[in-house]
């Protein structure tokens, strides 16, 4: 990119630095890796979260209502029988790390009044988790760089493949048409995040799905899950807060059911959990009354400090 396509960027996109030397913006427009993308940073509006993470979506994949259903949670009057699609975020010491991309992000973010995500991790590649990918679009505009995006090798291939146009090298129409992103492989080892040490928790989701659930500190989430797998137990000792899957009261191949979820919750004995990804069948009033005391059915916009 010439100078004669940088001054315009640097003067539509950058009003706080046009003040410095014009020499100045330039090397620094330069020497950011980013500058063929053409990023240039703005300031976001955002609500400081630090210490918290918040539930973002707590429902199942089609979310609740379901299109259609004639059943009373989803007729319900009541905010917390109105689940989004399964979502975190959390405020660590250097920014706030998204836990997937649900369909319905960009509504869960201006409901929380978050403007901005400085790095995400998802869980597994399955519809209801990455296909709010493209609304990432504007976090590099306010970061200033690419968005870093954790995941494994399998969302990797498969954001690849429904995204394509994001990774491919064709000359986009204009800046900031698709989301930049900065893929960052994980596995199953510990990887510092914004500040802290994110530990992935290998998880069963049906029989023939694996899924990552994630232990930040004394707090884990963990959606989409029908069996912890022997050697995850061990990470998952002495928390403060679970976040897990309970789908509904039926058992499910691929979801833990509410009995199910209790049991694994009374074994791991976290002070606080929550379930999330439920179904339509969850009641929050009626089938919270039914719970154990420190287990409760989380809801869209729940917040708890991080610990
Ligand atoms: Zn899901
Ligand atoms: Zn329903
Ligand atoms: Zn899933």
């Amino acid at each position: 990119m010439g100078f004669d396509a940088i001054i315009p960027i640097i003067k539509n996109r950058c009003p706080l630095q046009i003040h410095k030397p014009l020499s100045k913006i330039l090397d620094e427009f330069q020497a950011n890796p980013d500058t063929k993308r053409g990023i240039v940073k703005k300031q976001p509006l955002t609500t400081d979260i630090t210490g918290k993470m918040i539930l973002l979506g707590t429902g199942t994949s089609v979310g609740v209502p379901a299109i259609g259903c004639r059943c009373p949670v989803c007729q319900s009057k009541d905010p917390r029988n109105n689940r989004t699609r399964a979502s975190a975020i959390l405020g660590l010491p250097d920014g706030n790390l998204l836990i997937d991309t649900s369909p319905d992000l960009r509504l869960q973010l201006l409901r929380e009044k978050i403007g901005i995500a400085h790095a995400v991790i998802f869980t597994h590649e399955h519809s209801d988790h990455i296909v709010g990918f493209d609304d990432l679009r504007l976090f590099q505009f306010y970061l200033g760089h690419a968005v870093p995006v954790y995941c494994n090798v399998v969302v990797e291939k498969r954001l690849k493949t429904a995204f394509d146009y994001v990774f491919d090298d064709a000359d986009k129409t204009h800046i900031g048409a698709t989301p930049a992103i900065d893929l960052i492989r994980i596995s199953h080892e510990p990887i510092s995040i914004l500040g802290v040490t994110v530990t992935p928790i290998p998880l069963k989701h049906g029989p023939n799905f694996d899924v990552l659930g994630f232990r930040i500190g004394n707090v884990a989430y963990c959606t989409d899950v029908s069996e912890i797998p022997a050697g995850s137990w061990e990470l998952l000792q002495g928390l403060d807060t679970l976040v897990l899957d309970a789908l509904r009261p039926d058992p499910h191949v691929t979801h833990l059911s509410i009995d199910q979820a209790v049991e694994i919750a009374k074994k791991l004995r976290a002070k606080q959990t929550y379930f999330t990804h439920c179904a339509c069948s969850i009641d929050y009033h009626k089938v919270n009354q039914t719970l154990p005391t420190g287990i409760e059915v989380g809801y869209d916009g729940l917040s708890f400090e991080l610990t």
